[in-house]
């Protein structure tokens, strides 16, 4: 009997996770059931990809960098990154403000929909818990963001999982590899040569529990809505996120096919577990072992290459988020706020979503903290803020899900086109074992 391809796996143990987390809301005490029982163990699911995280930034970074002939190469790497990276969050602000624009969901909302929300959500936890987030993240310098990548212990820096900074002393180790020769630096080479393949090897056996697992993580998403009426009402806005959202799949398979010369279905087919995991926790921080390991070894993009731009990636290119934020502040703005949709407000909305994305923690829900954040740069009353916020939070984690699939592609699509632009694209090698589940 041929075995069904992991991605099938997933999408069969995503589907059944919402079937059951629907009956479940329908059942006396099955909510309980969900949240006791079945939840925890996508909890383990995520605690187990974040466990392997750290460790493999840290042997894929130094052990990428030592590879490289000289450390010019890490500039132009750098450079074309970053800058790749802006363009394409630039891109997904615009798409997001086009069509805010044009279909303008926020308008004719009923004010007793907006009088239920207030209701409902204004107090609710959630939301004072998002804007309490927002103050505590603006109460610092401007620069303090830059000052934040440099770590002052290293061990607190993998304690926390502070991403750039793991990223930065990365960086740095290798870069000194490089500069003691070949010959001194062969043992700790070595070293990290090895933890990287134990780590993948450690994406590959976590995967086969992930069908079991989004089944977990889905029944405990579903059984969070019940409010239909009001979802229903939000759902010309989710629309537009999704519709936006889609759109930038579209342009990065367009990339993708104009400047590699891959095909879009090819390229889906190899990046849809790490699309489908993305979906199923949130969080492009827990997703990037697997995205690492499709790119590296379904999608052929050199370690060298992979090893830099999927950890930055990750943590600060979010596409879908700035997309997400555009759409959002605006659509807010129609309904409660309709005044301060000025033609200036939301230039400075492109250049604050464009931030703040860069600023969003890869974790579920960081978008809307953010949100609070881009939409105070264009002085949004504060009396009205908990109302906006609570305006969308209702349909937030679904759209979430969805904007997190889009920043993982993101992610994976520059990844190919560095790895093209540099010669570091080639015809991938699965390893022996990925055979047994990824044969269809
Ligand atoms: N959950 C998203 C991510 O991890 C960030 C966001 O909230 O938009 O990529």
């Amino acid at each position: 009997m041929k075995k069904l391809a992991l991605h099938w796996k997933i999408i069969i143990g995503m589907v059944l996770g919402i079937i059951f987390g629907f009956i479940m809301n329908t059942i006396n005490g099955g909510k309980g059931f969900v949240t006791d029982w079945i939840a925890p163990f996508g909890t383990i699911f995520i605690n187990l990809l974040k466990l392997i995280a750290v460790p493999l930034i840290l042997a894929s970074l130094i052990k990428g960098i030592s590879d490289l002939k000289d450390i010019s190469k890490i500039k132009s790497m750098g450079l074309r990154t970053i800058l790749i990276y802006l363009g394409t969050t630039l891109v997904a602000v615009i798409i997001g403000l086009g069509i805010v624009n044009l279909v303008k969901p926020g308008k004719g909302m009923p004010q007793d929909t907006i009088e239920k929300i207030k209701i409902k959500y204004a107090n609710d936890i959630g939301v004072t818990d998002k804007l309490a987030k927002a103050a505590a993240q603006k109460d610092t310098g401007p620069l303090q963001a830059l000052v934040d990548i440099f770590p002052s212990n290293i061990f607190k820096a993998f304690a926390e999982a502070s991403m750039l900074q793991i990223i930065f002393f990365s960086i740095l180790v290798g870069i000194c590899l490089l500069l003691i020769g070949k010959k001194k630096a062969k043992p700790l080479v070595k070293f990290f040569d090895s933890l990287n393949e134990v780590v993948m090897k450690m994406v590959d056996l976590i995967m086969l529990f992930a069908p079991y697992a989004v089944f977990a993580l889905l029944a405990n998403v579903i059984i969070a809505f019940d409010d239909t009426e009001i979802l229903v009402k939000l759902l010309l806005y989710a629309f537009c996120v999704v519709g936006g959202l889609i759109l930038l799949i579209g342009f990065y398979l367009m990339l993708v096919t104009v400047y590699t010369k891959k095909s879009p279905m090819w390229f889906l087919k190899q990046i849809s577990p790490a699309q489908l995991l993305a979906f199923s926790t949130s969080s492009s921080a827990a997703t990037l072992p697997v995205t690492m390991e499709r790119v590296e070894e379904h999608i052929g993009v050199d370690k060298e290459v992979s090893g830099f731009v999927l950890p930055v990636g990750a943590t600060v290119n979010m596409d879908g988020t700035s997309l997400y934020q555009g759409i959002a502040a605006v659509f807010i703005m129609q309904v409660i706020w309709p005044e301060g949709l000025t033609f200036t407000n939301q230039l400075v909305i492109i250049f604050t979503a464009v931030l703040a994305s860069i600023g969003s923690a890869a974790v579920p829900s960081a978008g809307i903290v953010m949100l609070v954040i881009v939409l105070e740069s264009i002085g949004f009353p504060a009396e009205l803020l908990p109302i906006g916020i609570a305006l969308i939070f209702a349909v937030d984690r679904p759209l979430d899900m969805c904007r997190t699939v889009v920043n993982v592609t993101g992610d994976a699509t520059v990844s190919m086109i560095v790895a093209k632009s540099l010669g570091k694209l080639h015809d991938p090698q699965p390893k022996e074992w990925d055979d047994h589940y990824d044969e269809v």
